[in-house]
């Protein structure tokens, strides 16, 4: 992924394709498409050796880079830290979007529950 110096990348340009979080230590393939070193991991290194999206043969640029520590695009990453740090942190401590879902769920559920409650305690008061 080619990003200007200076522009301000959008979030989506920041995100990985794969788990939709943002990029942490984004691994960009020699075709040009990014993933985050934690769904390369998963992904390429112990699956196909192929990129995921357009399943072009990586392994030997894989070996080469894993052997001199160069898959992570330090450049980018660099780049994403400055411009996303509250992303990266929340990434980073483990607080991950399905949370915030659950949160969700959690919270109107608990607004259904509230009403049910009030229905009741109005009633108790009618009985008293
Ligand atoms: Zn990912
Ligand atoms: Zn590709």
């Amino acid at each position: 992924m080619a990003v200007p110096q200076n522009a301000i990348p959008s979030l989506s340009e920041c995100q990985c394709l794969i788990c939709v979080e943002i990029l942490i230590e984004p691994v960009t393939l020699p075709c040009n498409h990014t993933l985050c070193n934690q769904c390369f991991q998963s992904t390429i290194e112990k699956a196909s050796l192929c990129c995921p999206f357009c399943r072009r043969r990586i392994s030997s640029w894989t070996r080469y880079h894993a052997r001199r520590n160069s898959l992570v695009n330090t450049e980018l990453w660099q780049i994403i830290q400055k411009h996303y740090p509250e992303e990266c942190r929340l990434r980073m401590s483990g607080q991950k979007s399905e949370e915030m879902v659950d949160e969700f769920n959690f919270l109107s559920s608990r607004g259904n529950r509230n009403q049910r409650y009030r229905e009741c305690h109005r009633f108790g008061m009618l009985a008293f």
